[in-house]
């Protein structure tokens, strides 16, 4: 099995590489970079790239892919058939599936499922606490061995501070990584960010101040005992200041955000859109521009979906009773051109960086890269190409997507996964 690309404009910020060239592939690895253009021959599939970016394939490291247990709303098929179709590689999975993935067998499961009917990578997050329920330490070292990446009760905070302490000693012993969902529950009680329009709508509001009692004591706690935190999910301009200022004094703590907290207000949920219903809340559009100020001056690593597919009866309901979360891996990265590329907030290897490269060294996995040896997992899209989404033809089995009739760029042309072209063959099955 042979592959060249041609002639693509190959943006591999991991090796430095921003140029016009080509890149061979031979049983699933990158054999060469900059190879000759007349290497065509027999045997050798040719994709001719020309005028589309290639880079390394996105690393997604929050996503709710449902299985096991709540496959009606998604399963490891579709979920990562959804994110290959949006030019995700590897997927890192969080644990609040039915059961919970917080024991060996759990995460085994996951991986061995992923390699029987995957289309992208898979990563397990194991659970920091037994059951999510906060109250008993999960058995981090033997999800750790099973092929755990990182470790979360995501769904839920971890209220008690010395779990989070202990949990942050553990993950540094078996070098995962701690993921913190950040919400103080007593401040956090409501449907969407507090504030003029939630007043407006008689909603509850939930403070900014939820996210950021939580991230400033994870910060604190990683801080004071030298470990590792990453933070999740972050949407307020306080939690960005926070971190701004903790990485400067040389705190061990990274942290994403997710397209809706840079392309959306708090002002979507107008109309009770449930949609625009998530947890953390959308913002205010102050909030929107610190976060680009954020992504822009490094303070935030990563951008991630927190993919959250529900059925549509969770959904198609009122607002207060609606699920929180949306469907997010087809639109990231058009949603990264549009918002950050072409507004001039990040460049094309900045955005490639913060949806690949980042994400894959904080979980400590050998993706993010184009150099030779590694699998080959590359995406090539055209970012000048317009296209329009349409919530009917999502790969995801959840539809909950603030996004229909948007129109973004770069929708990913071909998406290899392993060596093995997947995108295409979808888009040949419509
Ligand atoms: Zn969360
Ligand atoms: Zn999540």
């Amino acid at each position: 099995m042979k592959l060249l690309i041609k002639n693509g404009h190959v943006i591999d910020p991991a090796n430095g590489i921003d140029e016009v060239t080509n890149i061979f592939v031979e049983n699933g690895v990158i054999s060469e970079v900059g190879v000759d253009n007349d290497l065509d021959g027999l045997d050798i599939e040719i994709i001719d790239a020309s005028g589309k970016i290639v880079a390394p394939g996105l690393v997604d490291m929050h996503v709710h892919l449902r299985e096991p247990g709540q496959e009606y709303k998604e399963d490891i098929e579709t979920g990562t058939r959804a994110a290959v179709c949006g030019g995700v590689t590897s997927v890192a999975c969080m644990p609040n599936t039915d059961p919970v993935c917080d024991n060996e067998t759990v995460v085994t499961y996951i991986k061995k499922r992923a390699e029987e009917v995957g289309y992208a990578n898979v990563f397990p997050v194991g659970a920091i606490s037994k059951g999510l329920e906060g109250k008993l330490l999960a058995e981090i070292g033997e999800m750790a061995f099973a092929g755990a990446v990182a470790v979360s009760d995501d769904g839920r905070p971890v209220e008690n501070s010395g779990m989070m302490r202990r949990a942050i000693e553990y993950a540094k012993m078996f070098d995962v990584i701690v993921i913190s969902h950040c919400e103080d529950p007593a401040l956090g009680e409501g449907d969407m960010n507090e504030g003029a329009v939630a007043t407006a709508m008689g909603l509850r509001g939930i403070s900014p101040a939820a996210e950021e009692v939580m991230a400033a004591r994870d910060i604190l706690v990683a801080e004071a005992i030298g470990g590792r935190v990453h933070i999740a999910h972050i949407s307020t301009r306080g939690t960005v200041e926070l971190i701004r200022e903790a990485k400067k004094r040389g705190v061990k703590v990274t942290c994403e955000t997710c397209p809706h907290y840079f392309a959306l207000t708090e002002e979507a949920c107008m109309g009770f859109n449930t949609n625009a219903k998530m947890n953390p809340p959308l913002r205010t559009a102050d909030d929107v521009a610190a976060i680009k100020e954020g992504l822009a001056d490094g303070t935030i690593d990563c951008i991630v979906t927190d993919h959250a597919p529900h059925h549509p009866d969770e959904k198609q309901c009122e607002f207060g009773y609606a699920k929180n979360g949306i469907v997010g891996l087809e639109t990231s990265l058009g949603l990264g051109i549009k918002c950050l590329v072409k507004e001039g907030v990040l460049t094309m290897s900045q955005l490639i960086e913060k949806m690949a490269v980042n994400p894959a060294h904080i979980l400590g996995i050998a993706k993010g890269s184009l150099a030779v040896g590694q699998a080959a997992d590359i995406t090539i899209f055209d970012p000048e190409k317009p296209w329009t989404v349409d919530i009917t033809k999502l790969h995801s089995k959840g539809k909950n997507s603030p996004y229909d009739g948007f129109e973004l760029f770069g929708k990913p042309e071909y998406v290899i996964v392993n060596g093995e072209v997947i995108v295409n063959q979808f888009e040949l099955m419509r």
